[in-house]
């Protein structure tokens, strides 16, 4: 929305709303992203829930006129959406529900009054006067969530295992280092809607034991951190943070840290080894953070989206979370719907949907109305998916059966002209150069692989090259040191395996 005019059409809609005498009738305010990326700029008006979007600067008057002085809506920049049930902000579709992204692109996320307006720290405010930690914990762990990250960890039982950790220091971290190539789902929260992730933050020190978290944030996310800081320190203002939280004998304070942009650190001892100023290497486990984490210390890890499922969690209890998703998977998932879909962006739909759904009920289906050939889950890392599995349930064990992982939460569509090859290629691109090279198979093995790969693409390919990726993609599998090596050949072994004939016509013709 920024770079397609966002504050210019801001300005002209002030401006528009001055000379029409509209001013002291019309508040308008700055939001975090709505949600529809590719048909930005958007705006939402308030009360009536009408969206608008895809306009420019000599669109203002026209939107002003029929909206505001007419009382009609402007037919031309209308984005027709169906209403969430009786919710006030409409969701894109009626496949979709928001408990993370309930706020995001509703509220101001600098005004930590629209926050609390919306039901903000009553989560907190319920944990710290009528709970213990241990119902804290056992509220979360009847809810089912699971860690957000991409393991799928049930969240409360790592909770579980720090508080159960000796000593009377513990930290806890917010993993804000989003690296997957065109994912941006945590930076939206951290955007739009701040205060969840450090009210969701308090709520997990409370129920571990720990007084001083830290969250470690992309320095390519400037926006995020400044928001962030914004929240820190109005939370602190309000008595939500520091020291006797809401007058209780609770204290707790949050630090955010900035990443230097290598996608490793996103995996959690290279990121606690990062905030410890040190190189961003991933070391081996056991230890656990839960035992030995930051500074040694037992550390409890999630990701943004954990944090921000949690206020709502405690506020709303675990049965109300329950109704969302399946037996397994509890609750919802956002996704970065991108590539060959009529309507990218942001998405949170329940677990359970199908991909197909996700494709053609949310995206609108194939752009241009070409053939489906593939979708890739799980960002850099994951596999891809054809058309057999379209009506496969997006929920952790069913995409791990399927060759593919949930991961944090990428999906790239693919129409019937991508040549599967070539996507192999990028996505081993991608993780060969962000390879940190402390493990062999990986720093080495990942080379050969785009060596390989470069040299079919190119029409070099040789016989037995799909047999040597495969060998290849088994050992470093197996012998990585950290998820990045071990997931690095997914793109490759699942392409294989869907697509092989592809990879033997670019090898039998050869230039
Ligand atoms: Fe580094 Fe790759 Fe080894 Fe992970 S697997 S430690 S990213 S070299």
């Amino acid at each position: 929305c920024l770079r397609k005019g966002a504050h210019e059409t801001l300005d002209a809609l002030q401006d528009e709303l001055v000379s029409q005498g509209l001013i002291d009738e019309v508040q308008v305010l700055e939001t975090s992203r709505i949600g529809n990326c590719s048909q930005g700029p958007e705006m939402m008006v308030y009360p009536e829930g009408v969206h608008y979007a895809g306009y420019t600067v000599d669109d203002i008057p026209y939107i002003v006129e029929e909206h505001f002085l007419k009382g009609r809506i402007a037919n031309k920049f209308e984005l027709p959406v169906k209403a969430l049930g009786d919710e006030e902000l409409r969701a894109p579709t009626a496949k979709e529900v928001r408990v993370v992204l309930r706020n995001c692109g509703k509220i101001d996320p600098e005004n930590i009054e629209d926050y609390i307006a919306e039901d903000g720290y009553m989560g907190l405010a319920k944990a710290l006067t009528s709970m213990t930690p241990e119902q804290v914990i056992d509220e979360v762990l009847a809810s089912g969530l699971r860690g957000r990250g991409g393991a799928g960890f049930p969240a409360a039982k790592k909770w579980g295992f720090c508080r159960a950790s000796a000593g009377p220091i513990r930290y806890v971290i917010c993993n804000a280092d989003e690296g997957d190539p065109g994912a941006f789902m945590n930076r939206r929260v951290l955007e739009g809607d701040p205060h969840a992730v450090v009210e969701g933050m308090t709520i997990a020190a409370y129920a571990i034991g720990s007084s001083q978290g830290y969250i470690y944030c992309r320095a390519e996310y400037p926006i995020a951190v400044q928001t962030l800081n914004i929240a820190i320190e109005q939370a602190r203002s309000m008595g939500f943070l520091g020291k006797n939280i809401l007058g209780t004998d609770f204290s707790f304070d949050l630090e955010v840290r900035m990443g230097a942009g290598a996608f490793v650190c996103g995996e959690e001892t290279a990121l606690m080894a990062s905030i410890e100023g040190k190189r961003g290497e991933p070391r081996p486990r056991p230890p656990f953070p839960a035992v030995s984490g930051l500074w040694a210390k037992p550390t409890n890890v999630n990701n943004v989206e954990t944090y921000a499922n949690t206020p709502q969690i405690i506020t709303n209890g675990a049965a109300w979370y329950n109704q969302f998703g399946t037996e397994k998977c509890k609750g919802t998932k956002t996704f970065a719907l991108a590539g060959d879909v009529k309507r990218t962006g942001l998405i949170e739909v329940p677990f359970g949907i199908t991909l197909r759904e996700v494709i053609f009920d949310v995206g609108g289906g194939i752009k241009d109305d070409k053939g489906f050939k593939a979708i890739q889950t799980g960002g850099p890392m994951g596999g891809c998916l054809p058309e057999q599995y379209l009506d496969l349930p997006v929920d952790y064990e069913s995409l791990t059966a399927a060759g593919s992982m949930m991961g944090s939460g990428g999906l790239v569509v693919m129409d019937e002209d991508t040549c599967m090859v070539d996507i192999a290629r990028f996505f081993m691109e991608f993780t060969q150069e962000e390879s940190c090279g402390k493990c062999t198979p990986c720093r080495v093995g990942t080379r050969r692989i785009l060596d390989i790969l470069n040299r079919i693409c190119d029409g070099r390919g040789q016989e037995g090259d799909i047999e040597l990726l495969e060998e290849l993609s088994a050992q470093i599998k197996q012998d990585s040191l950290c998820g990045l090596g071990q997931g690095a050949t997914t793109p490759v072994v699942s392409t294989i395996k869907h697509f092989r004939a592809e990879y033997e016509a670019h090898i039998r013709e050869k230039r």
